[in-house]
C-alpha cells in the first residue's frame, strides 16, 4: 500500500494501538547519561542518579509524641500523686533523675528522660502547685517515640530514578543531607510549523493564525526537569525544515516539532524523518492525535507531533510526558484512570481509541463525566475547559448515558 492511500485507513495494520506506540517509545528512550550535584532546595523533581542512604537515626533521641508528664510506669497507679521534678521541653532536655514518687512536665518532641518509660498525656492528670494527681493507670511504653523509629541509619531511604517529591525533599532535610547528585536534565529542542503561522503581538492576515502550539509545550515542558531549546516557528519549506531538523539533532536529546507530520504538499516534517533520520512509526491509532511520527534524527529522540492543538496535548499527555520521563531517569507511571457514570451519551466510529474530552465531577458520592461539547482536534478550549480524558477503546462505537466509562484525569498526565 502507498503511503498516501495507508493514511486514511482506519484498518492499516501499520497503525500501532497506543499500548504497542507506548511501548516502543519507552523501549527508545534511555537515560541520558551525565549528573550533577545541587541543594536539596533545587532538588524537587529531580531525579536521583544514585540511591541515599540514612546517616542518622531518626528521631535521635527517645522522645514525648504529647504534652503531658513523664513517669516509671510501675510506680504510679491511677489516684497516685506525684511530686513534679521538673520539665523537659522541645530544644531543652531535662537531666535530672526521677526518684519514686515523681515525674516531670514534658512537651511534645522533648527528650524522655532515661529514668522515664512512660508519658501520660495531661489530659489524664489533675495539677495543683507542684503535684500532679493520676486520673488514669499509665501504660508502661505510652507515648513514646523511640530512636530510628522514623529512619534508621544505614537503610537505603530513596533508590536511584526516583522523582523528589516534597516529602523526599523533607526525608532528606531530616537526616541533615543538603545536597543531592541527580540525573542532569535532558536537553529539549522543539520548534512548530506553518507557513499560517504569526506570532503573538502581530495582526493577523487572511487565513493567519497566532502560534499557539509553542506556548502550550513550552508550558507543558516547564513542568519537567529539562533543559528546552526553544527554536521558533520554522516555514513550511524543505530547506527551512531540514535546517531545524538538523540542528537540533545535533543539540538535543530529544526533539519534538508541531505540525508537517501528515502526508500533504507542505508536510515535510514527516518526509524529512523518512528520508534522513530514521522512523520507527508515524501512525498511532487515537484520536485526536493520529498523525505522530516517532523516531531519531541526527542524536535526538523525534517526537512529531500534529500540528493541531488539540492533537498535541492529547500526544504529549500519552508519548512525549512518558518519553521526558525516561530520558530523565525514571520508570514513568501508568496514568491514574477510574470510572465515572457517564452523563450524556457518546458516539464515535471504530478504529481509533478516543479521548474526549470531558469535565470530571463527584456529585452525590459518585463520579460523573460529561463531555465539553465539540471535540474538534482544532478547538483548543475543550482542553482549557476539560479536566479529564473519557477514554472509549479503539473497537468501541460509543457509550450510553449511564454507561460506567474509563476517565484518566488531567493531573496524572500532564
Ligand atoms: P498540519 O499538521 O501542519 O497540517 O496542521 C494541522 C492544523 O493545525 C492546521 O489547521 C494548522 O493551522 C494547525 N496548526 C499547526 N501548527 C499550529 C500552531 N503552532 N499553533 C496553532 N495551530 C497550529
Ligand atoms: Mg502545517
Amino acid at each position: 500500500m502507498r503511503r498516501d492511500d495507508a493514511w486514511m485507513d482506519e484498518t492499516d495494520p501499520n497503525m500501532l494501538t497506543v499500548e504497542q506506540a507506548l511501548e516502543r517509545v519507552l523501549t527508545a528512550c534511555a537515560p541520558v547519561a551525565g549528573s550533577e550535584t545541587l541543594a536539596i532546595t533545587e532538588g524537587l523533581d529531580r531525579i536521583l542518579a544514585g540511591p541515599v542512604t540514612a546517616r542518622i537515626d531518626v528521631p535521635s533521641s527517645r522522645n514525648s509524641a504529647m504534652d503531658g508528664y513523664a513517669l516509671v510506669a510501675s510506680n504510679a497507679r491511677a489516684g497516685a500523686r506525684l511530686r513534679m521534678a521538673g520539665l523537659s521541653a522541645a530544644g531543652h532536655p531535662w537531666d535530672g533523675q526521677i526518684g519514686p514518687g515523681e515525674c516531670i512536665r514534658i512537651l511534645t518532641g522533648a527528650v524522655v528522660p532515661e529514668s522515664a518509660d512512660t508519658v501520660i498525656m495531661q489530659e489524664q492528670v489533675r495539677t495543683e502547685a507542684g503535684f500532679v494527681t493520676l486520673e488514669a493507670d499509665p501504660r508502661p511504653g505510652a507515648h513514646i517515640r523511640n530512636p530510628g523509629e522514623d529512619t534508621r541509619a544505614g537503610t537505603v531511604i530513596l533508590d536511584r530514578g526516583r522523582r523528589l517529591t516534597a516529602a523526599d525533599i523533607g526525608l532528606l532535610a531530616s537526616q541533615g543531607i543538603g545536597e543531592v547528585t541527580v540525573v542532569r536534565r535532558p536537553k529539549v529542542a522543539f520548534f512548530t510549523t506553518g507557513d499560517e503561522l504569526v506570532p503573538i503581538g502581530q495582526p493577523l492576515g487572511p487565513g493567519q493564525i497566532h502560534d499557539s502550539n509553542r506556548y502550550t509545550l513550552r508550558a507543558l515542558l516547564s513542568r519537567y526537569p529539562v533543559e528546552f531549546i526553544d527554536l521558533g516557528v520554522i516555514a513550511d519549506t524543505e530547506d527551512a525544515v531540514r535546517s531545524a531538523l538538523t540542528h537540533a539533532g545535533e543539540t538535543a536529546d530529544l526533539m519534538l516539532t508541531t505540525g508537517g507530520v501528515s502526508v500533504g504538499d507542505a508536510d515535510f516534517v514527516s518526509r524529512l524523518l523518512q528520508s534522513e533520520g530514521e522512523t520507527d512509526f508515524w501512525k498511532v491509532a487515537m484520536k485526536p492525535g493520529r498523525p505522530l511520527a516517532f523516531g531519531r534524527f541526527g542524536q535526538a529522540v523525534f517526537l512529531g507531533l500534529p500540528g493541531n492543538p488539540v492533537s498535541v496535548m492529547a500526544t504529549f499527555s500519552l508519548f512525549v510526558r512518558p518519553a521526558l520521563l525516561r530520558l530523565c531517569g525514571t520508570v514513568p507511571e501508568r496514568p491514574l484512570t477510574l470510572r465515572a457514570r457517564l452523563l450524556e451519551a457518546l458516539r464515535k466510529n471504530p478504529g481509533r481509541a478516543d479521548f474526549q474530552r470531558g469535565i470530571l465531577e463527584k456529585r452525590d458520592g459518585e463520579w460523573t463525566v460529561r463531555s465539553t461539547g465539540g471535540q474538534g482536534s482544532h478547538q483548543l478550549r475543550s482542553m482549557s475547559v476539560a479536566n479529564a480524558y473519557i477514554v472509549l477503546p479503539r473497537e468501541s462505537t460509543g457509550a450510553a448515558k449511564g454507561d460506567q466509562v474509563e476517565v484518566i484525569p488531567f493531573q496524572s498526565v500532564f
